[in-house]
């Protein structure tokens, strides 16, 4: 099925038009800018990129260029409209109602807005994604995909936090996760490259500009680092991950900040941008620390540091493992990290393939022969994963 899938953001709209079968992309690009100028960039693969200034005061706007240029006869790959068989759309939040990808119906857009509460930054921009195209293509279906459906498997001593139980009953307060839709495809793609077996346990680390780690025991999560919103677990490139309550209080009071001003800092100013000052993407950090720079060494060291031990905690979660997944930005493209990571798992009977590991660009086992347990590095395709969703819903399977 040819799928359009979109993943709106509060001023930008990236979208796939792709086949949910093969995965073969025939256009992809992005809206910029969107309630301030706007700016379409449209690439189809083999081609050269298209940019054009597009005034797009509204995500309506910015639907309309990606469907005005998807027919453009210079620049686009379909004839018409009709063409475009179903939309599938990225939604951050499902709270504790969705367990699943469902068709967009008015109950389904009844309940993302009940969790906007939940994702306050996402969900209203998923929702103008979805009623852009409502309006637009009020004939062709559309499916909302989670990034929390996946993690809704977890175990109640895993998504409980340890405050008033109040809290949880009356206010949905528990741990979420995030990034579900990649933990969910390079999950499954780790237990068909270990063969089907009966029984796995695998631990997912998508690590690129926001960072995850997921436990998932015979395909289902079990674990995840983020929780309630995805600044909890790991340090990642900008936010801050596990931290201490105390800290805001405390700098609050020293500073003056409002909760908003505190929350931007930990969200915008920290991570592995905050320890080092120098940058939130990991090639910068790795070239100022070959050049000597302490604190991008630091920062990285900090995050080696937590991811290794989110990897054991969740081996001691699962009483063992099988394989462990690298993926996303940093995940699937940082040898040296990866090589760092597992040597420093060595205990596990861990051992890489250090040629394997120099590989890119494609689902790689990067664990050496006598490697106690398989490490691979699986490129994710959350586009993938949600065409496959909406095709499957849509075609009533
Ligand atoms: P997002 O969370 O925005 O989807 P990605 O998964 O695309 O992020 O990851 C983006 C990050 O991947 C960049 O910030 C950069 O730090 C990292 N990255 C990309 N290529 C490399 C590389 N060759 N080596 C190290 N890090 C890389």
């Amino acid at each position: 099925m040819k799928i359009l899938v979109i993943n709106a953001g509060s001023s930008s709209l990236k979208y796939q038009f792709m086949d949910s079968v093969t995965g073969d992309v025939y256009a992809k690009g992005l809206c910029e800018r969107i309630g301030i100028d706007g700016r379409l960039t449209h690439k189809v693969p083999g081609r050269d990129n298209v940019t054009r200034d597009i005034a797009m005061p509204t995500h309506g706007e910015a639907i309309q260029a990606v469907l005005d240029i998807m027919v453009d006869a210079q620049y686009g790959v379909i004839k018409s409209v009709d063409e475009i068989e179903a939309v599938g759309h990225r939604v951050l939040h499902g709270g504790m109602a969705f367990t699943e990808s469902c068709i967009i119906d008015d109950a389904c857009i009844a309940a993302i807005e009940k969790c906007i509460p939940l994702g306050p930054l996402h969900n209203p921009a998923n929702l103008m994604g979805i009623r852009a195209c409502q309006k637009i293509m009020p004939n062709t279906k559309q499916v909302a995909v989670f990034d929390t459906a996946f993690h809704m498997t977890m175990p109640a001593k895993a998504y409980t936090y340890a405050i008033p139980y109040e809290y949880y009953e009356k206010d949905d307060v528990r741990r979420y996760g995030f990034h579900g839709t990649s933990h969910r495809f390079v999950s499954a793609r780790a237990i068909d490259m270990l063969g089907n077996p009966e029984h796995s346990r695998i631990v997912c680390c998508h690590l690129g500009n926001g960072s995850s780690l997921s436990a998932c025991v015979d395909g289902k999560c079990v674990d995840t680092t983020m929780g309630l919103g995805p600044l909890a677990g790991v340090p990642m490139g900008t936010r801050c991950g596990d931290i201490d309550a105390t800290i805001l209080e405390y700098l609050m009071g020293r500073y003056g900040y409002d909760i908003k001003e505190m929350l931007n800092i930990l969200n915008k100013k920290s991570g592995v941008l905050g320890i080092s000052g120098v940058s939130s993407d990991f090639r910068d950090l790795e070239k100022a620390a070959a050049e000597g720079n302490e604190r991008a060494e630091l920062a990285l060291d900090k995050f080696r540091y937590e991811v290794c031990k989110s990897i054991g905690a969740y081996v001691a979660a699962m009483g063992g493992v099988d394989a462990i997944v690298f993926t996303a930005g940093v995940g699937e493209n940082d040898a040296g990290l990866r090589a760092a990571l597992c040597q420093q798992l060595g205990y596990l009977g861990i051992t890489i393939d250090a040629e394997k590991n120099s590989q890119r660009g494609k689902e790689l086992e990067i664990s050496a022969a006598d490697s106690k347990v398989k490490v691979f590095v699986i490129p994710t395709n959350e586009e993938l994963m949600i065409a496959m969703d909406t095709a499957a819903l849509v075609e009533g399977k």
